[in-house]
């Protein structure tokens, strides 16, 4: 049986179309009254309202709370190869009206439901396609997907990356880490972000081996900083640190990383740059922002880019809990009119949320804090507007008095 034709119908229930007319991409079991037809794992299914009206096409999952996802809203669009290539093309083409298709550089290229392919993540360094498969709809389909990015980028290789451990289980798929097409690279691949070189480890690096939705808040940051003595908490590959230390011409970078894999990225970044006001330390952020109070070390600018704290909405409270305590620290570690470069990219966490924490920061501190610029991922981070669940990256730069 092909997986491209549509034989299995989902029928929603009653009143729990509205969201997929929408266009939100993802149909989670609750909303689902039954199944006609036997839909093998990754086949396209049809998506109607209780009542027999087409609502949109996808691909479904029963290993997954979302058992269908959305890829077309009208009946006469086939979920075939000639459909992937036309969005494939489309996020090529999108980046580079965005200036960042130069193959000395690095973009996402593909970005998921922003991008209308739910569940495909492609980035692009250099030469290289680094993908990420985060659901069982895409991973049937990543040979044909991966032909597809061949003959429209034409890259010297492909490699797979295995998605974060929790999202595989969830969609339950395994899919481990290899080369896809091509050859695989014999050591970091080197690209340059405004003007700076990195050195990317495409097969052991977090992510795909970057972060690449924060290439413009680090220069954003850096306009900050001019002589200032800059803290980079959570720096891994170093981002922050060299935007600040070398186009921001801080007086100093201090830049830790509890990885001692991520340090050494940094120092080679520093090296590799000449950015010899760099100094990278291997230490917990929580251990190390207490020490810093407690020796009365004081910074001009402090960046915070933690990890996600909130893995889902039930651990919320606790990581609202963390991202005041690191807050906090910051603030305290500031100069009067001090610069607060703060990160949140956990998605659970609303915008609105993570500013009332910085409110009771405020509060807590006795400092007031003013915002100077609310910002989110790159531009090659695109987000749909139907499904707001792809926004996850909050950056803020405040003023601290
Ligand atoms: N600012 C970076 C990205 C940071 S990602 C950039 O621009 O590229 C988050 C980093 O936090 C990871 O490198 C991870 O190793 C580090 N990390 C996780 N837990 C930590 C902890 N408790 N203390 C210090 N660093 C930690």
């Amino acid at each position: 049986m092909s997986l491209e034709h549509a034989c299995a119908r989902v029928v929603l229930k009653p009143k729990r179309a509205r969201p997929f007319f929408g266009r939100h991409p993802w149909v989670l079991d609750s909303a689902i009254l039954r199944v006609d037809g036997e839909p093998a794992d990754g086949a396209v299914v049809d998506l109607t309202t209780h009542d027999g009206l087409f609502v949109a096409r996808g691909l479904w999952n029963a290993a997954s709370k979302i058992r269908v996802r959305l890829y077309a809203f009208d009946a006469a669009t086939r979920l075939d190869a000639s459909l992937w290539r036309s969005r494939l093309e489309a996020a090529v083409a999108l980046r580079r009206l965005l200036g960042l298709d130069d193959r000395g550089g690095a973009c996402r290229l593909v970005n998921s439901e922003g991008d209308d392919l739910s569940g495909l993540i492609v980035d692009r360094y250099g030469d290289w396609l680094a993908v990420q498969v985060t659901a069982l709809a895409m991973a049937s389909r990543l040979e044909e997907l991966c032909d597809l990015l061949d003959s429209i980028v034409a890259p010297r290789g492909i490699l797979l990356r295995g998605a974060e451990r929790g999202l595989s289980k969830l969609e339950g798929l395994h899919l481990p880490d290899r080369l896809v097409r091509g050859s695989a690279p014999d050591g970091p691949v080197f690209v340059t972000e405004h003007g700076l070189r990195f050195g990317i480890d495409l097969t052991e690096g977090q992510k795909t081996g970057f972060y690449l939705d924060q290439r413009d808040n680090r220069q954003a940051a850096a306009r900050h900083a001019r002589g200032r003595r800059v803290l980079d908490m959570f720096c891994y590959s170093g981002g922050f640190s060299l935007a600040c230390a070398v186009q921001g011409q801080a007086a100093s970078v201090l830049a830790v990383d509890s990885s001692s894999k991520a340090t050494a990225l940094a120092k080679a970044n520093a090296e590799l740059n000449g950015a010899a006001t760099i100094t990278v330390e291997t230490a917990d952020a929580f251990k190390k922002l207490d020490a810093l109070k407690v020796a009365g070390e004081r910074f001009g600018m402090v960046v915070l880019d933690p990890p996600k704290f909130a893995r889902s909405r039930a651990s919320l409270e606790e990581a609202m809990r963390a991202y005041h305590r690191i807050n906090r620290l910051a603030v305290d570690l500031l100069d009067p009119n001090g610069i607060l470069v703060t990160n949140s990219c956990s998605g659970a966490v609303a915008r609105d949320d993570f500013l009332m924490m910085l409110s009771g920061v405020a509060q807590r501190s006795g400092r007031s804090l003013q915002l100077l610029e609310v910002r989110g991922a790159a531009a090659d981070h695109p987000v749909s507007v139907s499904c707001l669940d792809g926004e996850y990256l909050k950056c803020i730069i405040a003023r601290v008095a």
